[in-house]
């Protein structure tokens, strides 16, 4: 079955969708349109020209409600990204922009799309944010669409492959990984993209290993050749070996089974060996993941990123639409509660028209609290909207990036004119509710016994808090080597928050992505958090962990932490101490081992005692 004669090589991206798949290599030729000619058009060309743009978008319009209609059942309840991007076909930043740049500037269709992608790419690149630079990505697959049917380009239809094979691409979108066939198609890699993409969404939601951000796998893979992808921790096996395929061959069926154990008991309380319940809650960016959080055994919503529909239009949201959203997911799933993050945007850019406006360094600018606290009408018009969903459920208000005192008093005292005035008005609301600040920068962590007197929970956004501790841009791959959420220094920060909470009788929650990963679990006990908030799909496989640890050991299992220099070392004593359980509970992953207790482990599998 193996390559013969060729080496196994091994690539490295991003884990987006776990799983292991074993099959031959099928190159996706879906390229987008490099070259564009730029043209003049005459005066009495331009409404032809505009025509011409308009009856591409419509054709992609065709193309989305088709992929839409014929998405696999597995995706009915997330088609909310498809129509998505069927509504940012008519985006007055994609659409709009475009006929005016043909009728200002007397250029060729094909040419005036390329110019406003261009701006809307350099508008969102100086965001740190890899969510919202993510939107960008959602903008360039849209358009990417519009200019192959202005230039006629067909792409390669996925619907129609027919053979069993691992797909690998340069680049997919949400729309062409919808098209993906369970029956044949095994899995997915890709040179682009990451973690937040939509398609990796849709790659969890179908259930199929994929790696991401591979760089060059398009280079290196040919079509047909045998590769394996393990998806859980983002590693793809070029050439594999006969033993490398029989190892895989037992991972992979080891997985398997403990998935469907997993699942089966997610909708099972996360409570201890020794009695002690944790509550597991899902994050979500938009409402329409309601239904994965709840379907995935989630004790609510820790987080719900406000953003996208700031982002999603060029006019800042109305009252009443900012109302109806929240509405929506506060009774999908009350009476369970909903975390509402105030809007977390990296600056006025987003909304600005001029797409010139840049901060020299945007994670450290006008961003979260600083921009709603600048711009108070468009704060008051959230907080408005927050407070009248309200009424209809379990609500918390949770305001990002606080870094003074003077913040939480301001916030709080905007809140409060926002209710009176409601109350003035008799318009229907609820001040009844929980207020909490994201704990993401260090001076926040060091003044949170002054903090912790304003308000009643504490959240940790561990991707910024390690972003700003550790001095490591979270979207720059080049020092991603370094970003360590066991870092000696995070794990003391987080004791220290910790201490302050129960100390002061307020609650510690974690929503950033440390909370995600089975392996800090015996942490995050230890330590004593009370609630933790994670992407959906990882909700079942936290709470199997917790299932099987005992907050006493873990307590005890601190005083060997603080014990050790080094992020490595603190990985390597958890995967000597809880690796085994790590292994039994959660999955047959090579990570969750130390080195030597995994070789054994698989030689006993293979009989070689
Ligand atoms: C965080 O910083 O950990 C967090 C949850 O917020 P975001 O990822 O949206 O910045
Ligand atoms: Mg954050």
């Amino acid at each position: 079955m193996t390559d013969t004669g060729s080496r196994e090589i091994i690539l490295t991206g991003i884990n987006v969708s776990p799983g292991i798949c074993i099959g031959k290599a099928y190159l996706v030729d879906i390229e987008g349109v490099d070259v564009v000619k730029k043209y003049f058009i005459s005066e009495d060309d331009v409404q032809d020209e505009i025509k011409r743009f308009k009856s591409a978008v419509n054709k992609a319009k065709q193309q989305m409600l088709t992929i839409i209609t014929n998405a696999p059942e597995e995706l009915r309840d997330h088609t909310y990204i498809l129509e998505t991007h069927k509504t940012l076909l008519k985006d007055k930043m994609l659409y709009g922009r475009t006929i005016e740049t043909i009728k200002n500037e007397k250029v060729n269709a094909e040419w005036a799309l390329k110019k406003v992608v261009s701006d809307v790419k350099s508008m969102f690149k100086n965001m740190s944010d890899s969510y919202l630079k993510e939107r960008a990505t959602d903008i360039v697959y849209v358009s990417d669409r519009i200019m192959r049917n202005l230039v006629g380009a067909e792409s390669e239809k996925i619907a129609d492959i027919d053979k069993r094979v691992i797909l690998v691409a340069n680049d997919l979108s949400p729309a062409e990984a919808s098209q993906i066939n369970l029956e044949r198609i095994k899995g997915f890699v890709t040179d682009r993209g990451g973690k937040t993409s939509h398609t990796s969404i849709i790659a969890r939601t179908l259930e199929i290993p994929a790696v991401m951000g591979l760089g060059n796998a398009t280079n290196i893979i040919k079509n047909d050749n045998l590769i394996i992808i393990d998806g859980t921790v983002g590693t793809v096996i070029i050439h594999p070996t006969e033993e490398t395929l029989l190892e895989y061959g037992v991972r992979s069926a080891k997985y398997e089974e403990l998935k469907a154990a997993i699942t089966r008991d997610s909708y099972l309380q996360a409570e201890t060996a020794d009695g002690f319940q944790l509550k597991v809650m899902g994050n979500i960016e938009l409402p329409e993941e309601v239904v994965s959080v709840i379907d995935y055994g989630g004790d609510g919503i820790g987080l719900y990123r406000t953003e996208f529909q700031y982002l999603s239009s060029p006019i800042l949201p109305k009252e009443y639409e900012l109302f109806d959203k929240y509405k929506d997911v506060v009774e999908v799933i009350a009476p369970k509660p909903v975390t509402i993050r105030t809007l977390d945007i990296n600056g006025d850019k987003a909304f600005s028209n001029n797409p010139d406006y840049m901060e020299a360094n945007p994670a450290l600018g006008l961003r979260a609290i600083r921009y709603c606290l600048k711009n108070p009408d468009v704060f008051r018009t959230q907080l408005r909207a927050i407070l009248r969903a309200a009424a209809f459920g379990n609500v918390r208000i949770l305001i990002p990036m606080i870094s003074s005192y003077e913040e939480v008093l301001e916030t709080k005292r905007i809140l409060d004119e926002v209710a009176d005035a409601l109350d003035k008005e008799g318009t229907l609301f609820n001040r009844n509710v929980e207020l909490g600040i994201m704990i993401e920068v260090p001076s926040a962590v060091i003044i949170a016994d002054i903090l912790a007197g304003e308000v009643d929970f504490f959240s940790l956004g561990t991707n910024d808090l390690i972003q700003y501790s550790l001095a490591i841009d979270r979207g720059n791959r080049n020092v991603a080597h370094l970003y360590h959420s066991l870092h000696p220094a995070i794990i003391r920060m987080i004791k220290q928050l910790a201490d302050v909470a129960r100390n002061k009788g307020i609650k510690l929650f974690m929503c950033g992505e440390m909370a995600s990963d089975p392996i800090n679990l015996p942490i995050l006990l230890g330590l004593g958090i009370d609630e933790l908030s994670m992407n959906p799909q990882s909700i079942p496989a936290v709470k199997s962990m917790i299932r099987a640890l005992k907050v006493e050991d873990a307590r005890a299992f601190m005083k060997d932490v603080f014990k050790q220099n080094t992020a490595s070392g603190v990985e390597e004593l958890i995967r000597e101490t809880y690796g085994s359980i790590l292994f039994e509970k959660v999955y047959a992953r090579r990570k969750a081992f130390g080195d030597r207790a995994q070789k054994n482990y698989y030689r006993k599998q293979k009989g070689q005692t």
